[in-house]
């Protein structure tokens, strides 16, 4: 018996900084990613539905993913445990740039390179932009965070950053099924095909 339900997956964009916050709907329970948008905008998305709110992801800790994260239950946000230094330090996430200093702490974390989550969830820790970025990928869907955009890769530049790590976590995206949909941190999604055609930092070996 195959299982029809597929995830729906709504899409936020904060004005300033056009942060993608992603909220997935998934059979049992509802999924935030990057909860980056007003906590308003999101409880009015999570209200619609009668699925309760079973995980709170984040791709990683910069403060236009984070801005919303201390409205939610410590317990039930994850990041990667590279990343918990930069989510606890406003001089690490930048969010001491907006004049109000985010600190997310006591949260769950993912480990190692490839995590599972549950069922479907799967997390691929790709370094370089921050310590701890990741990619999530729920069923076919994958959540780049600032790793990969459509014709482009996340900035090395912020505090963390390492270019040679992000190059090695691009190699780890080759092995990823082409046909999957990206859902960026920034930006339209794509088909991760189309990335290769144009992104000069994704290249057939
Ligand atoms: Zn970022």
């Amino acid at each position: 018996m195959t299982d029809a339900y597929k995830d729906i997956i709504h899409i936020l964009v904060e004005p300033e900084l056009g942060e993608n916050t992603y909220i997935v709907e998934r059979k049992n329970y509802m999924v935030v990613i990057d909860p980056g948008c007003e906590f308003s905008e999101i409880k009015a998305i999570l209200d619609k539905s009668v699925k309760p709110l079973k995980y709170v992801l984040l791709t990683h800790g910069h403060v236009d993913h984070i801005k919303s994260a201390n409205s939610f239950p410590a317990d039930i946000i994850y990041a990667h445990e590279e990343e918990v230094q930069t989510l606890k330090t406003p001089s690490r996430n930048a969010s001491l740039w907006t004049g109000k200093g985010i600190k997310v702490e006591g949260i769950k974390v993912f480990k190692g390179k490839v995590f599972t989550l549950d069922d479907g969830i799967t997390i691929y820790h790709t370094p370089g932009h921050t310590p701890g970025g990741v990619i999530i990928k729920i069923n076919e869907a994958l959540f780049s965070g600032d790793t990969l955009f459509y014709d482009s890769i996340g900035r090395t530049d912020l505090p963390g950053g390492n270019s040679k790590e992000l190059q090695m976590s691009l190699k780890l995206i080759d092995s990823l099924n082409r046909d999957a949909k990206v859902y960026p941190g920034h930006g339209e999604p794509f088909i991760l095909r189309d990335s290769y055609k144009v992104n000069y930092f994704l290249k057939d070996k």
